[in-house]
């Protein structure tokens, strides 16, 4: 239920206008954000690196309404990418479609998806596509098999264990060689999409792990990303590939900036390939709401500080 409210939230224009109005909303949400401004991520993917952890940087930003919008966004993630060459620094990227102008028409977005894949081909780094809510799903795994089929192998999307059809997608997607990022999905989706229950969204990324490991043991190439903070998922992982002997090196896990900072730095100690996904820029509203829906004690630290000052 708070999960639902929070999740309504985060795309309401209202709710928006008047928390980002706080700033107690910017200092709670500096926790999850590395900063404004490309400089900041920059700081943190070298800060990062020197905790033996490796970077994936995220320009925030969604569903844009102009396809003025969507090419500066597309720009912004240029002026990224040379950012990243340019300090010496080794990160991936991810980004949304929705940013690129997918709600305006796939072309558009395949447009500016293709020029950001040239250029992070030009640097030698590799673009994750964020799987959004379920109404893109199918958008999102036509345009990254597009990109495919125009030679990009420098890509790979995400899949989420909540979803009824994602063993389904996984199988797919293994047959082709596509990179996949596993999460359990941070969106508000109906009983007919996804399963209502945590049990149910928990055995399936298991399950769902269980099938991305097998494939990186004959198939290097599919080197998936175990994306949670849950440490029952990473021991199944970690379980998994131990008894199959599936070598640590064949797959990575993948946490998100602020959440969960000495499992991350553990699971590196260990010998694991660990990547935080780092999340920049001045669009921080509705991945902010995502990661107070995603544990009712954030919320309770932002209410409290709220009626502090
Ligand atoms: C690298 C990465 C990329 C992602 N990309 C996508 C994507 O493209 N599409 C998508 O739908 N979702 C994405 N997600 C979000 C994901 O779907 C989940 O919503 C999120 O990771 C919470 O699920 P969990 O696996 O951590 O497990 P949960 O069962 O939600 O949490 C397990 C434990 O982790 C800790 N934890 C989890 N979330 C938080 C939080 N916000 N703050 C503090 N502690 C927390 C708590 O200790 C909690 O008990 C991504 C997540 C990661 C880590």
């Amino acid at each position: 239920m708070l999960r639902a409210s929070l999740l309504y939230l985060s795309h309401s224009k209202s709710a928006r206008g008047l928390i980002t109005r706080f700033p107690v909303a910017r200092a709670v949400s500096s926790r999850f954000v590395a900063g404004e401004t490309m400089g900041d991520v920059i700081r943190v993917i070298r800060e990062l690196a020197a905790r033996g952890l490796m970077s994936t940087a995220d320009h925030l930003g969604e569903n844009v309404a102009s396809e003025a919008d969507a090419a500066r966004a597309a720009d912004d993630y240029l002026r990224l990418l040379d950012q990243i060459a340019a300090a010496g620094v080794k990160s991936h990227v991810s980004l949304k479609l929705t940013q690129f102008g997918l709600d305006l028409g796939e072309a558009v977005a395949l447009g500016h998806l293709r020029r950001v894949l040239e250029r992070a081909r030009a640097v030698g780094t590799f673009v994750r596509v964020d799987m959004e809510g379920a109404e893109y799903t199918d958008r999102t795994l036509a345009l990254v098999r597009a990109a495919r089929a125009a030679g990009y192998d420098n890509l790979g999307t995400v899949i989420q264990s909540y979803l009824y059809r994602s063993e389904a997608d996984i199988a797919a997607l293994i047959d082709e060689g596509v990179r996949v990022r596993l999460c359990k999905g941070a969106y508000k989706e109906p009983p007919d999409k996804a399963f209502p229950a945590k049990a149910d969204v928990d055995a399936n990324y298991v399950k769902l792990t269980g099938a991305l490991l097998k494939a990186a043991q004959h198939t290097p190439a599919i080197y998936p990303a175990i994306a949670t903070h849950d440490e029952k998922m990473i021991a199944a992982a970690k379980d998994f590939a131990a008894a199959n002997q599936i070598p640590p090196a064949s797959f990575e896990f993948q946490m998100l900036y602020g959440i969960r900072r000495e499992l991350q730095e553990t699971l590196a100690a260990q010998g694991y390939n660990v990547r935080v996904y780092v999340p920049y820029g001045t669009e921080w509203y509705p991945y902010f709401m995502r990661r107070l829906a995603e544990r009712p004690a954030n919320l309770w630290f932002f209410v409290s500080n709220f009626f502090k000052r």
